[in-house]
C-alpha cells in the first residue's frame, strides 16, 4: 500500500474533483441511455451503474444481472465516458471484465468481508483495472485497508478509496454517519491514495448532497461519487438519496473547489474564534449541569422521578425550532439536546444516590 499512487482514469483529468455519477441501479436501456447522456452533457466522464445489488433484505429490486451489461457498453460507444460497476463475488468479476467494464468498485457490505475480499481480489490477478473500494460498513480503518491491501497484493495498482459513511442503529440525519477522521487517518498512512466521497449513501437525502459535496472538497478528497437517475421520484434503489443530472450539473458548478495546500492566516484567525467560541459553550454547558444538580436535589427532597418526559419533550422541541430560527437542522439540535439531557439524567442520578 505504500507504493500506491493517485489515480488515473484513462482519458479523465485529475482536477479535483474528479466525478463519479450515475443511477444506483441500472433498470432499464432507456433509463441507463437517457441518464448517460445527460450527465455526458454536464462534463461527467465516469458513468456508474449497479447491476448486482446487494439489499438488506430479500425480495427487494436486487440488479437486472447480466442483461444490464450491454446497456453499459452502449453508454461507453455512444457517450466515451468511461462505465463503472460494483463487484461481490467471483462471477461478478468474471462477467464485469468479459463485459469490458472500466472501472469496478466493492461495496461497503464487500469491503467488511475479507473471505469476500480475497475471492475479489483472487480473481483479479494480473488483470490491470482501477478498483475503488468503499469503506467497511462499521467504522473500521484497518478492516478497510485490509480490503485495498489484498487487492494491491494480488497486483492491483491502480486503487483508491470511497468514504461513504458508517451505519449506526437508530434515526440519525446522516443515512450513514460521515467519521471524517477516519479517512482523513487514512490519507496520513498513504498520502498519495486517492479519496472520493460518496455523499449520496452517506446523507441519504437530496438535500444533503450539496453541503457533504463541499465538505468533502474542503478536506482536499480527490473525487466524489454522486447518484444520479433520469427520473429519481421512480428509482427502484435509493431514490430519496438521487438526483437528476441537470440537479448534479447545478451542485458542481456551485462547488467552491479551494487550494488544498493553502493555508492562510485569515484561516488562523477564524479557527482562534472557533477555539474561544467552544470554551464558551462548555463553561455554558458546565453552567447548565450546575443547574441541573440542584434541579436533582429538589426533585430527591421531594420524591419526585428525574425524567419527566413531557418537559424533555418540550426542550427538545423548543430548542430545535430555535435552531431553524437560526438556520441549523432541527434534528442537529435535537441529537445535541439529547446528549445534554443524557448528561443531565447522569448527574441528577449521582445526587440520588448520595
Ligand atoms: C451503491 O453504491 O449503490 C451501494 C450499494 O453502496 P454502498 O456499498 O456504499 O452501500
Ligand atoms: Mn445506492
Amino acid at each position: 500500500m505504500e507504493s500506491i499512487k493517485p489515480l488515473q482514469f484513462d482519458g479523465v483529468s485529475t482536477k479535483r474533483p474528479m466525478v463519479i455519477a450515475g443511477p444506483c441501479s441500472a433498470e432499464s436501456e432507456e433509463q441507463i441511455l437517457t441518464t448517460a447522456h445527460d450527465l455526458s452533457k454536464a462534463g461527467v466522464k465516469i458513468f456508474r451503474a449497479g447491476i448486482w445489488k446487494p439489499r438488506t433484505k430479500p425480495g427487494g429490486f436486487e440488479g437486472v444481472g447480466l442483461i444490464g451489461l450491454p446497456w453499459l457498453q452502449k453508454v461507453k460507444k455512444e457517450t466515451g465516458m468511461l462505465v463503472a460497476t460494483e463487484v461481490a463475488t467471483r462471477a461478478h468479476v468474471e462477467l464485469a471484465l468479459n463485459a469490458g467494464i472500466d472501472i469496478l468498485w466493492i461495496g461497503a457490505r464487500t469491503s467488511a468481508n475479507p473471505f469476500a475480499m480475497q475471492e475479489i481480489a483472487d480473481t483479479l490477478q494480473g488483470v490491470d483495472i482501477p478498483v475503488l473500494v468503499k469503506n467497511p460498513v462499521n467504522p473500521d480503518l484497518e478492516l478497510w485497508i485490509g480490503a485495498m491491501q489484498r487487492l494491491k497484493n494480488a497486483g492491483i495498482t491502480r486503487i483508491g478509496a470511497i468514504h461513504r459513511g458508517f451505519s449506526a442503529y437508530g434515526k440519525h440525519i446522516y443515512r450513514n454517519m460521515p467519521q471524517w477522521h477516519i479517512p482523513i487517518e487514512l490519507q496520513r498512512r498513504f498520502p498519495n491514495l486517492s479519496i472520493f466521497c460518496d455523499p449520496s449513501h452517506m446523507g441519504g437525502k437530496r438535500e444533503l448532497i450539496a453541503p457533504l459535496s463541499q465538505q468533502a472538497m474542503d478536506m482536499g478528497f480527490d473525487g466524489l461519487m454522486i447518484e444520479s437517475h433520469c427520473n429519481p421520484n421512480c428509482a427502484l434503489s435509493d431514490k430519496d438519496q438521487q438526483i437528476t443530472p441537470e440537479i448534479l450539473n447545478i451542485i458542481m458548478n456551485t462547488l467552491v473547489v479551494r487550494d488544498t495546500t493553502q493555508t492562510t492566516e485569515s484561516l488562523t484567525l477564524l479557527r482562534q474564534q472557533i477555539d474561544q467560541i467552544d470554551n464558551d459553550l462548555i463553561e455554558a454547558l458546565g453552567k447548565r449541569m450546575r443547574i441541573s444538580r440542584e434541579i436533582g436535589q429538589y426533585k430527591k427532597e421531594h420524591s419526585m422521578p428525574v425524567v419527566q418526559t413531557n418537559r424533555y419533550d418540550s426542550i427538545l422541541n423548543s430548542r430545535a425550532q430555535l435552531a431553524i430560527e437560526m438556520g441549523m437542522s432541527g434534528d442537529f439540535m435535537k441529537t445535541v439536546y439529547q446528549a445534554i439531557h443524557e448528561e443531565s439524567v447522569r448527574q441528577q442520578i449521582e445526587i440520588l444516590n448520595k
